[in-house]
């Protein structure tokens, strides 16, 4: 699989893409909500939006559209987790319903909410260094 996406760098234990030159973590730009030229400027303007460019670097941003791509992996990632998590205070506790309702509901929102944005700067930088968009060449 690693194959398909690029390479791993064992040394520096990072990823590193066949596609482009650039010597950014993937993950690491990711998680931290980075640029993913640069990995120090900013990639989001607002909570869900990417920002315009880069603050650092100045590469364009606003020609990403990751649609709904990273909101299908966290709503399965975090609902197996959710379930699992359910399953086992069901048969550990066998509390009443109302309980795992109140429980379940609100972690399910924060932790969707959460998960929502490095899951989606996860997917930009891929995006980027894969050449999936059209993104700036020239800065
Ligand atoms: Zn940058």
């Amino acid at each position: 699989m690693l194959t398909a996406l690029g390479s791993f760098d064992w040394r520096f234990g990072e990823y590193m893409a066949e596609t482009r030159n650039v010597r950014v973590c993937a993950l690491r730009a990711g998680f931290l909500c980075r640029c993913p030229k640069c990995g120090r400027g900013r990639l989001y303007s607002g909570y869900p939006q990417v920002a315009e460019h880069c603050n650092v670097c100045s590469l364009e941003l606003r020609q990403h559209d990751a649609s709904d791509g990273p909101a299908v992996f966290v709503v399965l990632i975090v609902g197996a987790a959710i379930v699992a998590l359910a399953m086992w205070v069901e048969l550990a506790y066998q509390p009443p319903y109302w309980v795992h309702l109140v429980i379940w509901a609100p972690m399910i929102f924060c932790a969707c909410l959460a998960a929502l944005r490095p899951a989606k700067a996860i997917l930009v930088v891929l995006q980027y260094k894969h050449k999936v968009l059209d993104f700036d060449q020239s800065s």
